[in-house]
């Protein structure tokens, strides 16, 4: 079973379990199953992240995160948020989507420089690939990913 020694590997813990699979970084965009469950180790809905999640949620995931900077009391956010569900859903295995109350993570919103909300902000890893302001409509939303993802 040894690898390419030049393989690069990930952990990610599975969506569905909670088990930590190990997979090379190049097979992320299979869509990889879980080896205890065998759901799919990526989301297919918005998953929460926090200041202290978002490293490990956030810039050790594998494939592009499109972040979605909310707050409960806010109108067009309750716009956004179902267009997410769906764009999660739509593009799971190939997109993660995830949210970040800016009032209960103060940290995150200020290294990212969220100013209004909603922000949208598309990363790789650590690296901020796009940003949008306000509430688009879905094909806008869609359009703009489609640069990158
Ligand atoms: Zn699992």
């Amino acid at each position: 079973m040894a690898g390419d020694p030049g393989e690069e590997y990930v952990e990610q813990a599975c969506a569905h379990c909670g088990t930590v699979n190990r997979f090379p970084r190049r097979r992320a965009k299979d869509d990889p199953k879980c080896g205890r469950c065998g759901e799919k180790v990526f989301p297919r809905r918005p998953v929460e992240a926090t200041d202290a999640t978002w490293r490990a949620e956030v810039e050790e995931c594998p494939l592009p995160v499109l972040v979605d900077f909310w707050a409960p009391w806010c109108g067009p956010c309750k716009v956004v948020g179902p267009i997410l569900e769906q764009i999660a859903a739509e593009r799971a295995g190939q997109l993660k989507v995830v949210k970040v109350n800016v009032d209960e993570n103060p940290r995150t919103a200020a290294l990212y420089r969220v100013q209004s909300i909603p922000t949208l902000v598309l990363l790789r890893g650590p690296l901020k690939l796009d940003q949008i302001v306000g509430a688009l409509p879905k094909a806008a939303i869609e359009a703009r990913l489609d640069r990158f993802v």
